[in-house]
């Protein structure tokens, strides 16, 4: 017999294997069809490695019972852990898109929690003791905020403009600037999006220049709405103009046409006084007379993933009773952390306070300098004879499409790993429990603390202090 058989063949049986101690303690714990389905795979690709060549040595490494148990362990213990989890985000992106975008405010947390443990009034109107709308529990409260007659909420931005693009302008056309046929990132594109709500777009103007004549110049029977969208994530600055919004009102006013503003991001508070300029604010293009302003939930505003619509009576009660509104609507969970995240708005300095997305992006240097150096001195504490530890000053971004020119001052804390590769170690956090995001710059890991919650500075210690340990 070779030795490759001879390997083969001392590979213990899916039911030997189960029958071990370690392997027992797996099945009180975990779905029986996992453990075996792993323990399967497991001792199948051993097989392969052994049938396919592997070299003596590491295939009798391999075929060791002990071996194998610590690797079915570890399979199931991998694949019962949630796949959505907590990341610590330590990238300096405020409103990182793939992390998530926003996080909640405590008071949104608490609101979600009870909505999805509880029956609610979702649809259910205590007072007459009738059917009510889910809509109602954050009318008011974004009415009074913004100054809009009426408003609703969907389930994203990109299903608020696709609604209203439906509801007032589908077989029709649609005038936007041909400098604001943006692409905000995934796959909405603003003359795709236009097709998919069954409207024709109509462009005007050049990539740098738009005047509000253009506008008026392609306006004909077949016109059913002015639209301008925020560019976002890009800006063209130079030799640029771009018609104003009131321009565009005016010139609806005068042809009876309405004018949509996608917002995107939709700032509620006025970020000039905490040194961020030049985002317009929801209530700033309500007063200027938009018929309807969408704007996303969990950009700017700091909420949960939502679209909202707020604007003339006229065009927001269309968009509600239209068909489509029920395919996009919003989720309880979302409309209870909505609710309470609105409640917050209702006092400015609040809403900075507790919002986490206005209150990262509002941090003053000094605060974040200090943070810093707290967090750099916790490493050295722990980690010192194995890293080098410093700080300097960086910028962080805000992220999300929103703000692409905006540098905020922060403080970093750089950690330089001395006896392992910068990009080992970056793998390492990332494989951490729970995952840590940091930048590679100069061969050093930076953590930029802007980002970083309350309680996850430990976390860092622990896996940095793990990892220059374990390696
Ligand atoms: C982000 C954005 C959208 C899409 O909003 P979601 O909430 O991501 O669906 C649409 N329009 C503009 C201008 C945006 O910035």
């Amino acid at each position: 017999m070779t030795v490759k058989q001879d390997l083969l063949r001392k590979i213990p049986s899916v039911d030997e294997l189960l029958n071990t101690p370690k392997i027992k303690a797996l099945l009180k714990d975990h779905p029986r069809s996992v453990v075996v389905d792993k323990t399967r795979t497991v001792t199948d690709g051993i097989r392969k490695a052994i049938a396919k060549g592997t070299d003596e040595r590491k295939a009798k490494d391999m075929a060791g019972k002990a071996v194998i148990v610590e690797r079915i362990k570890r399979e199931v213990d991998e694949y019962v852990r949630p796949n959505l989890r907590h990341v610590v985000n330590a990238t300096g992106v405020v409103l990182h898109t793939n992390l998530g975008r926003s996080i909640l405010a405590d008071e949104a947390v608490v609101a979600v929690v009870e909505a999805a443990r509880y029956y609610s009034n979702l649809e259910f109107d205590l007072k007459k003791n009738a059917r009510g709308s889910r809509h109602s529990h954050i009318e008011e409260l974004l009415v009074r905020l913004t100054g809009a007659e009426e408003a609703m909420a969907v389930n994203n931005n990109a299903s608020a403009v696709l609604l209203a693009l439906s509801a007032i302008a589908k077989g029709k056309e649609v005038i936007v600037s041909r400098g604001q046929l943006v692409e905000i990132g995934g796959s909405f594109r603003i003359p795709d999006v236009m097709s998919a709500g069954g409207a024709r777009l109509r462009e005007v103007g050049t990539t740098n220049k738009t005047y509000i004549r253009d506008y008026k110049n392609a306006i004909t029977e077949k016109t059913a709405l002015l639209m301008r969208v925020h560019p976002s994530n890009f800006r063209v600055v130079g030799f640029s103009h771009e018609a104003g919004l009131k321009e565009l009102v005016d010139l609806g006013k005068e042809t009876g046409l309405p004018v949509l503003d996608d917002l995107g991001s939709g700032v509620m508070v006025d970020l000039e006084k905490y040194g961020i300029t030049g985002e317009p604010t929801v209530q700033n293009n309500v007063k200027d007379g938009a018929d309807l302003v969408t704007f996303s939930g969990d950009k700017l505003m700091g909420g949960p993933q939502a679209g909202l619509i707020v604007g003339s009576s006229e065009f927001v009660s269309r968009l509600k009773k239209h068909p489509m509104a029920r395919a996009v609507r919003i989720d309880k969970m979302t409309l209870a952390a909505m609710e309470a995240t609105l409640r917050l708005y209702l006092d400015e300095k609040e809403a900075v306070k507790k919002i986490p997305t206005l209150r990262m992006l509002t941090e003053r240097p000094q605060s974040v300098a200090r943070r810093a150096k707290a967090l750099a001195s916790e490493i050295k504490t722990a980690a010192g004879k194995r890293v080098d530890v410093s700080v300097r000053s960086d910028m962080s971004k805000a992220g999300g499409g929103s703000l692409p020119l905006l540098d905020l001052p922060t403080t970093v804390v750089c950690v330089d790993p001395l006896d392992m590769n910068v990009n080992k170690l970056e793998e390492r956090l990332r494989f951490f429990d729970p995952p840590i995001l940091a930048r590679i710059s100069e061969d050093k890991l930076v953590f930029d603390v802007r980002t970083i919650q309350e309680g996850e500075n430990g976390l860092i210690v622990k896996a940095l202090t793990d990892i220059a340990r374990n390696g």
